[in-house]
């Protein structure tokens, strides 16, 4: 750990874009996403850049997936039967569930069914994908009190309040 007396929080937009340019997700028109530096708020590659950079600072970044959402593991794509399901659960591509509710277990979703065999996935939906951030740098300041006891930021673009 570094021995920085302060903690900084951070805001930028980005647009989000996978190896074949296709756009993912973006802040424009929105808020600034506004976070903790080294809170884990937010993949800690990306982290590590804004914070070697300032305000007004523009920077294009590619992550890899071990940087990203980590790799595909094939032993989170499974198939089960309609019939493990709840009665009464709309079983449909999409759905996402837990298999149990233990503390960090993964978030499952259906990925096709074919009559009674139902194809899960518990892979992060962006595991294995090069990502490509465009980012801008909109604001830094010194953390609160409270955005440091609580782990994240607050204010628009940042957590609750
Ligand atoms: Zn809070």
């Amino acid at each position: 750990m570094s021995q920085s007396p302060k903690t900084s929080v951070i805001g930028f937009h980005y647009t989000l874009k996978d190896d074949k340019g296709e756009e993912l997700d973006s802040s424009a028109g929105a808020h600034a996403m506004l976070y903790l530096a080294g809170s884990g708020q937010i993949l800690p590659a990306l982290d590590r850049e804004l914070q070697g950079m300032a305000v007004g600072d523009k920077k294009s970044i590619t992550l890899p997936p071990k940087d990203g959402y980590g790799l595909v593991n094939q032993q989170l794509k499974m198939q089960v039967k309609l019939a493990q399901f709840p009665k009464g659960t709309d079983v449909r591509p999409g759905l996402q569930f837990r298999i149990n509710q233990e503390v960090g277990s993964p978030m499952f979703r259906v990925v096709n069914v074919l009559g009674e065999e139902v194809f899960i996935d518990g892979n992060h939906p962006l595991a294995g994908q090069i990502l490509h951030f465009d980012v801008e740098v909109t604001e830094k300041r010194d953390a609160t009190e409270d955005e440091i006891a609580h782990g994240h930021a607050h204010g628009p673009g940042g957590h609750h309040h």
